[in-house]
């Protein structure tokens, strides 16, 4: 886990702040989108269905589907892409990264989405697999995700969001290489930022300062990871670099064998930390759902974000 050295001059003192309390009237302008893995079983299939039908009505400006480390999921992420967009109205997203494949197979793979109607792909560099210790771009591939911007962007005219992390991604050189980086991207083609989860607002709010101050425009979307495993969220934001702050501890102390208890402490704190983003003018906000609906619907349900008045026009079009 690392931390972020906060170097920005322009932003007010966390103190400044304004937040939200929970008595305030309910936003009315939030925009969400949600991301979905790819299932790896029959079960797992339904679960994930039945998540998209839940979300569905609270007509998400688009939802993602990860592509697994290393590439792994290749098939089964152009799959569940392609059913979406087949079955439902909602806009999918394909993750897609350039790890373990040479150019043409990674275009290739750009194509076909391009001729199955998908115009959305969330371009990232990819975590190398399991079985290697660190990231080494593939003999004749896209090393770093700008180069799959600029790749992608020549096969055909998508929409590309790419990656962006608030406390500085763990192999940048330095905080202003990171956000250079982030720079590259934008200028090959992307129009929009999604950041690793992160669970400080302040932490986020800086880094827009830094990236407005460095002359990024596009939209830097939240990644909100509601946490219920805490132990687990624990491990991953070390490798991701994410600081877990002492009183998300506190919070989930003695709650290993309370489940439910954990679920509607990860609502209010998530529930939180977008209001806290809303009072301070974000109202876009990307959950990372882990394909499980419930807590990510009743954070939205928080946040203001309603199923529309019947018809909707945007639900599943069938179902599944
Ligand atoms: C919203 C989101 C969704 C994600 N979805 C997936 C997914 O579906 N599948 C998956 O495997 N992973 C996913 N990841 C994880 C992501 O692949 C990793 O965090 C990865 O380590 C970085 O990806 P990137 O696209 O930011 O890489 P890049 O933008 O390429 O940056 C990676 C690192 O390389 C540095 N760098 C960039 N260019 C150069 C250069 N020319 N020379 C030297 N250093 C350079 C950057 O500063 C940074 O430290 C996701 C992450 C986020 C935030």
């Amino acid at each position: 886990m690392t931390s972020m050295k906060i170097k920005s001059a322009a932003a007010p003192p966390p103190a400044a702040r304004p937040s939200l309390a929970v008595a305030s009237p309910l936003p009315h302008d939030v925009r969400v989108s949600f991301e979905f893995f790819p299932p790896k079983t029959e079960k797992m299939e339904e679960i994930l269905w039945d998540s998209i039908q839940r979300l569905a009505p609270l007509e998400p400006a688009y939802v993602s589907v990860t592509y697994g480390a290393g590439g792994s999921t290749r098939q089964r992420t152009h799959a569940t892409v392609v059913r979406i967009r087949r079955e439902t109205m909602l806009e999918p997203a394909a993750h897609l990264t350039c790890v373990g494949s040479i150019r043409e197979e990674i275009d290739e793979v750009a194509r076909q989405y391009w001729r199955s109607g998908i115009r959305h792909i969330v371009a990232l560099r990819g975590d190398p697999p399991e079985d290697m210790d660190r990231y080494a771009p593939h003999p004749g591939g896209y090393a770093y995700a700008s180069d799959l911007v600029a790749g992608l962007k020549r096969v055909a005219d998508f929409e590309i969001s790419v990656a962006a992390f608030p406390e500085v991604h763990p192999q940048a050189a330095s905080t202003e290489a990171d956000l250079d980086n982030l720079k590259r991207k934008i200028d090959a083609g992307a129009t929009r930022a999604i950041t690793q989860f992160f669970f400080d607002a302040d932490i986020y709010l800086r880094f827009l300062d830094r990236a407005r101050a460095a002359g990024v425009t596009v939209p830097i979307v939240p990644g909100i990871l509601p946490v219920t495993n805490f132990a687990r969220v624990v491990q991953f934001a070390a490798i991701c670099g994410t600081r877990v702050p002492g009183w998300m501890a506190d919070l989930f102390e003695g709650l290993d064998d309370r489940p439910e208890t954990r679920r509607l402490v990860a609502a209010t704190v998530a529930a939180e930390q977008c209001r806290a983003l809303y009072a301070n003018g974000v109202n876009d906000f990307h959950f990372y759902t882990l394909n499980r609906a419930e807590l990510t619907y009743a954070i939205c349900h928080m946040l203001g974000v309603r199923p529309k008045a019947e018809p909707t026009g945007r639900e599943l079009k069938a179902a599944p």
